[in-house]
């Protein structure tokens, strides 16, 4: 049924995964190696609700839907719409439908749309920020602008869709973490999403990235250095509204979660902590 790899945000490890679309649209990203193997194409409506059906079949009770893979929102909106609404209609139970969106993807539909989608059940979008500074996004072929990044999320907030970010520490190596982290958390202060999450880089075989390793033409952070840049980051993060803040992922070296602004100081707190009483070094050694 599934053509993978087939990746999904965790926070949606219980939804029913329907891939309505194989691959990334954009697939270009230096440090990414998710949908290296696939061409990028989008499924037919006859295919997709095909796939729906079977699933009905098999589960009594759907709790929660996630459109894979890459960057499902590239779907002409007419045909979304129709997904959604035949999602709607077999899976009455479904309390939420997301999907991950670009941000070309998002600027590419009106205010308009983004409120029909929202309107047929389109609950909440996931986008990869990975860094606010225009220098690291040009670095890592984001193939969008700080600029843009920030008009995409403005536009999904408008729509009062949810908006789930992630940002990548590290992202920048060592020549642009400083720039990185402070731009970054001007740039989520500017957004102010509704979900947050910061992962740690992991350098992947099979990337550019990885090349510019190898060449040394990018040097990895430490664990320390990371911690460092995750602390510059949450202290750049102004905000009065309410950003659920998760650093828990896998390749983090220390797990924080809370909400911003109310946990600000106690994560930065913790991240002191470790960064004083473990013997975290300053040279890289785990992530090659
Ligand atoms: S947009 Fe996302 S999935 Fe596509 S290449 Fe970049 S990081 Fe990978």
């Amino acid at each position: 049924m599934y053509d993978y790899p087939l990746y999904r945000p965790p926070s949606e490890s219980n939804s029913l995964i329907i891939q309505a679309t194989l691959g990334c649209s954009h697939n270009k990203c230096s440090f990414c190696s998710m949908y290296k193997s696939k061409k990028f194409s989008i499924k037919s409506l006859e295919e997709i609700k095909n796939d729906m059906n079977h699933f009905r079949k098999i589960y009594e009770h759907v709790e929660k839907i996630f459109l894979a893979d890459g960057d499902a929102l590239i779907i002409p909106t007419k045909d979304l719409k129709e997904i959604l609404m035949y999602a709607g209609k077999l899976f009455p139970e479904c309390s939420r439908i997301t999907l991950y969106g670009s941000p070309k993807s998002i600027l590419l539909k009106t205010h308009q749309e983004l409120e029909e989608l929202k309107a047929l059940g389109l609950s909440m979008i996931y986008m990869g920020v990975e860094s606010g500074s225009d220098e690291v996004l040009k670095d890592i072929n984001k193939g969008a602008s700080s600029e843009e990044l920030l008009n995409a999320a403005v536009m999904v907030k408008n729509a009062n869709i949810l908006l789930s970010v992630t940002v990548i520490a590290g992202i920048g190596g060592r020549k642009n973490s400083k720039i990185h982290a402070v731009k970054t958390g001007e740039l989520i202060s500017n957004m102010a999403p509704d979900y947050l999450g910061v992962l740690s880089l992991m350098a992947e075989e099979e990337t550019d990235l990885y090349n510019k390793i190898v060449k040394k033409e990018f040097q990895l952070l430490s664990d320390k250095e990371m911690l460092i840049e995750i602390k510059l980051l949450i202290e750049h993060i102004n905000i009065e509204e309410t950003i659920v803040f998760r650093c828990n992922h896998a390749s983090n070296y220390v797990s924080l979660r809370g909400d911003l602004p109310c946990d600000k100081e106690a994560m930065i707190n913790q991240i002191d902590y470790h960064i004083e009483h473990n013997k975290l070094k300053y040279e890289y050694d785990r992530r090659l």
